[in-house]
């Protein structure tokens, strides 16, 4: 009973790319840095387990982002040509690579990585992909013409990468769906759609994460503008919850979510967010608990997974290992509580 684990990325060491930064340049390049992001993951490994994570990662020590890390070996895409565009409905604007034809995995995109990952640890080991949806807010289109489609397009390659990672060992792979925070009306007419055509014919467990983005200026900025209870979720989850996917992630901590609403998800598990990743103030132990108990008002503690509220990489190294450990020792107190 409540098996913790992680939303996602972790900081990536200093001597491998710049700290505390989202798109981190990398340090070295070749087969230096090739090797730098194995030991790298085998730190984050060892930091997971020695803090007592049930369900660890390798913190995405391999990618520069969590979207185009799965793209940068796509056919189909130019990333040369550069398109000005509004992500997440204009709420930050930047050059994204732009699909000019007919996208294409050309080979395995995360299968070494997987590997090593999986031989490192005995513990389940969760692996993230970028939703279908959060990826076409992250690239422009000049070839299909309706998002839809794209978003059809990458969740068949999607779905190849998540059928090789689970022949590998990987236990659950999870989608990360920032953009079903904003585009709710698309979520129910294809959004679940695309990730049911992601997950297609896996037996491993699936998850989808929404969050509301790292604690990076124009998250914060937007967050303002959200007002006192942010609703989003009450949208997206009766859909959800008739959906295939089997587990949730959430943001819960200081978050102005109404915990109630992770009472729309009775047939799912609930990865309840109980570490902010906006703040560099590390979490009590007691405070975790705190919400791990407030989010078992409304789901029993056989489906709560406590988790982050979303990835840690912008933080100080330090400062992530502190809230592994409160994340831990926060679910450990609240497995007695309950
Ligand atoms: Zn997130």
């Amino acid at each position: 009973m409540l098996q913790t684990t992680l939303a996602g990325s972790l900081p990536k060491p200093s001597w491998l790319a710049e700290p505390e930064k989202v798109w981190a340049p990398w340090r070295l390049e070749g087969a230096e840095l090739q090797a730098a992001k194995r030991d790298a993951a085998l730190v984050w490994l060892k930091e997971q387990e020695d803090a007592g994570i049930d369900i660890v990662s390798n913190g995405e020590q391999f990618r520069v982002h969590f979207v185009h890390g799965f793209l940068q070996d796509i056919e189909g895409i130019d990333w040369a040509k550069k398109t000005k565009m509004g992500i997440r409905a204009d709420r930050y604007f930047v050059d994204v690579p732009t699909v000019t034809g007919p996208v294409r995995r050309k080979g395995s995109v995360h299968g070494d990585e997987a590997r090593f990952t999986r031989a490192h640890t005995r513990r389940k080991l969760k692996f993230t992909l970028p939703g279908p949806m959060t990826i076409c807010d992250t690239i422009a289109d000049a070839h299909y013409g309706k998002r839809a489609d794209m978003a059809m397009a990458f969740a068949e390659l999607l779905n190849q990468e998540a059928l090789e990672l689970e022949a590998i060992g990987v236990d659950v792979i999870q989608f990360d769906e920032p953009a079903f925070n904003v585009f709710m009306a698309d979520v129910r007419d294809w959004g679940i759609d695309a990730l049911h055509k992601a997950i297609d014919g896996l037996t491993c467990t699936t998850a989808v994460h929404i969050c509301y983005g790292y604690g990076i200026d124009a998250n914060i900025a937007w967050k303002k503008t959200l007002g006192t209870e942010w609703r989003q979720y009450q949208e997206i989850f009766p859909a959800l919850n008739k959906s295939r996917i089997e587990q949730v992630s959430l943001e819960c901590a200081n978050s102005h979510v109404p915990m109630e609403l992770i009472g729309l998800l009775p047939d799912k598990d609930v990865l309840v967010g109980s570490i902010d990743v906006a703040s560099n103030a590390v979490e009590t132990a007691d405070q975790v608990a705190a919400t791990i108990r407030s989010a078992a008002k409304y789901v029993a503690p056989e489906r709560i997974y406590p988790c982050t509220n979303c990835g840690m990489a912008p933080m100080p190294r330090a400062v992530a290992v502190g809230k592994l450990k409160a994340l831990a020792g926060g679910a450990a107190l609240a497995r007695q509580a309950l």
